[in-house]
């Protein structure tokens, strides 16, 4: 054996190693249903693996639900609901929302670890989710108190006022990119407002969802947090269209987002979707160079590009794209690719096998079309990682802007870079593609900064940062990306319907 391949055979084993004494402290016994308070198998008996995507090893065996324990579930929801749960008082709520937060802080490390294992994100990364995960409980805690209806000016013969009152039992499906943050999206505001919820995470990525409903166990009543794992068209479709189900909340791909949409429209269930995104990042000629780099890098690195807000197009001014790109460039190929365990590490791998072909096939399409990659476009050839997902940070320039590759999302560590001169031509450009999710300008002329920020097509829109989301600030998206706006105030109201109370006075 040449030394070469006998150090990337202990890189190998050192990975393995950590990995497995990792999994050993956190992966949670019990990975079953949780319905009504209690573990239990599917009712088919049928189970599924989920992987650690730096290894390739299973992590944990889950039940495949169907639409049996979806009804189980959504039984178990009204019942808790109508005999106790809907009794419950806003600083009851409240109590619950803060003592939730106080738990994923007290386990934090270990939420992040199996974060970490199960979707392969950076340990860094996955740190600031859990962060997030505890604020979202703390901000929508607060919210439980000033879920305020109305007192409606009328006449001397009525009395007319509103109450702002809850779905009841409402359905919540999960994306694999950020797990856990994503279930506080969702969980936090439906509880605050005094739902009972059913939740599908998604099926690459269960383990830290399961993980809270052991935390939280003695915090909820039974049935008030149902969660059924499985697969999208067996357990997240029945429950889209479940007539027990008054609401659907659902982050994904635009292309499921559509089928959950019809299949709420069965029962005319209110619908909150969270899509993808093609956003685009501009930068000006004055910008403070150095610093967009790293705006840049966050932008579409971060969580190994798989954000639905990832600043996947970027908006060279003419006058600095050569420059620009070479101290991209640069950075990009400085970041630290590894076990995503490690402290020091940057881009781990992507969350499953088959989300690294479907960066792949884009690529290739790139490159057939003859467009120049500055950088990356391959997995990395560093033999210890052989096993994993791993992406190397890919740039792309002089692609058509009408390429496949650039009008779809990617959800990869892949930018597509173009040059920008006249105003007018770079916006129409920035906002010829079917999403609106989010963008960001890098300037420091705050006129510019803000004509663009309205001039703009999205719901979110970052000037000198990005992928800055704390709780209190709407996020959704314009056109194909989404309806309704999470982490805020707004997402009190998609949780709840207005019911008016008219009163004679005569
Ligand atoms: P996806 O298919 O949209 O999955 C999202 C969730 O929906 C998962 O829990 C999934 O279950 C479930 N699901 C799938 N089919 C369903 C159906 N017919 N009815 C109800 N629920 C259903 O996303 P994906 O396949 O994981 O990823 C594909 C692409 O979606 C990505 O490459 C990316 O472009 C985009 N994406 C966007 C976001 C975002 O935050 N906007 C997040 C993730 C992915 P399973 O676990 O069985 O798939
Ligand atoms: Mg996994």
């Amino acid at each position: 054996m040449s030394t070469d391949s006998q150090s990337s055979a202990k890189g190998k084993n050192e990975i393995l190693n950590r990995h497995n004494d990792a999994a050993a402290n956190v992966v949670p016994e019990t990975v079953q249903l949780y319905i009504g308070g209690q573990w239990m198998e599917s009712a088919s008996g049928e189970t599924f693996e989920t992987r650690d995507p730096t290894t390739g090893q299973t992590l944990a065996t889950p039940q495949a639900g169907n639409s049996t324990d979806i009804d189980r579930a959504v039984d178990a929801a009204w019942k808790v609901y109508d005999e106790t749960w809907s009794g419950y008082s806003p600083a009851d709520r409240q109590q619950i929302l803060n003592t939730i937060a106080d738990r994923v802080d007290e386990n934090a490390e270990d939420f992040a670890t199996l974060e970490t294992l199960d979707n392969g994100k950076p340990i860094s990364e996955a740190r600031i989710d859990m962060k997030l995960v505890a604020d979202h409980f703390r901000y929508f805690a607060g919210a439980t108190r000033i879920n305020e209806g109305m007192t409606l000016p009328s006449d001397d013969r009525r009395h007319v006022q509103t109450l702002r009152e809850p779905f009841g039992v409402v359905g919540q499906i999960i994306p694999w990119n950020f797990p856990l943050l994503m279930a506080a999206w969702k969980l936090a505001p439906a509880l605050a407002v005094g739902n009972a919820v059913v939740l599908k995470p998604a099926e690459e990525t269960p383990l830290t969802v399961l993980k809270l409903m052991h935390e939280i166990d003695d915090v909820l009543p039974d049935g008030v947090v149902n969660v059924v794992t499985g697969f999208g068209t067996e357990a997240g479709e029945p429950l889209t269209a479940h007539e027990g189900i008054r609401k659907v909340a659902f982050t994904g791909s635009t292309e499921v987002g559509r089928e959950v949409m019809k299949n709420a429209a069965e029962n005319i269930t209110n619908i909150t979707l969270e899509l993808g995104g093609k956003s685009p990042l501009i930068v000006y000629p004055d910008a403070d160079l150095d610093r967009a780099v790293q705006t840049t890098i966050t932008a579409i690195f971060f969580n190994t590009g798989e954000c639905c807000c990832a600043g996947s197009r970027l908006f060279l001014h003419a006058e600095i794209k050569d420059e620009f790109l070479t101290k991209l460039a640069k950075a990009a190929e400085n970041l630290t690719v590894d076990d995503p365990l490690l402290e020091s590490t940057q881009l781990g791998p992507k969350v499953t096998e088959e989300q690294v072909t479907r960066t792949m096939d884009y690529i290739d399409e790139a490159r057939k079309a003859g467009a120049e990659f500055v950088t990356g476009g391959e997995r990395p050839d560093d033999e210890a990682l052989a096993e994993g997902c791993f992406v190397t940070p890919t740039l792309i320039d002089n692609i058509d802007h009408d390429n496949r590759a650039v009008q779809e999302e990617i959800f990869g560590p892949v930018q597509e870079v173009f040059e920008w001169t006249d105003y007018n031509e770079m916006i129409d450009l920035a906002n010829d593609v079917d999403y609106g999710l989010a963008a960001g300008v890098i300037t420091s002329d705050l006129t510019e900064a803000h004509r663009a920020a309205r001039d703009l097509e999205a719901g979110n829109i970052w000037i000198n940062q990005y992928n800055d989301f704390p709780a209190g600030q709407p996020f959704g998206g314009y056109k194909q990306s989404g309806i309704g706006r999470e982490t805020a105030f707004e997402a009190v109201e998609h949780y709840t319907q207005t019911k008016t109370i008219n009163m004679a006075l005569d």
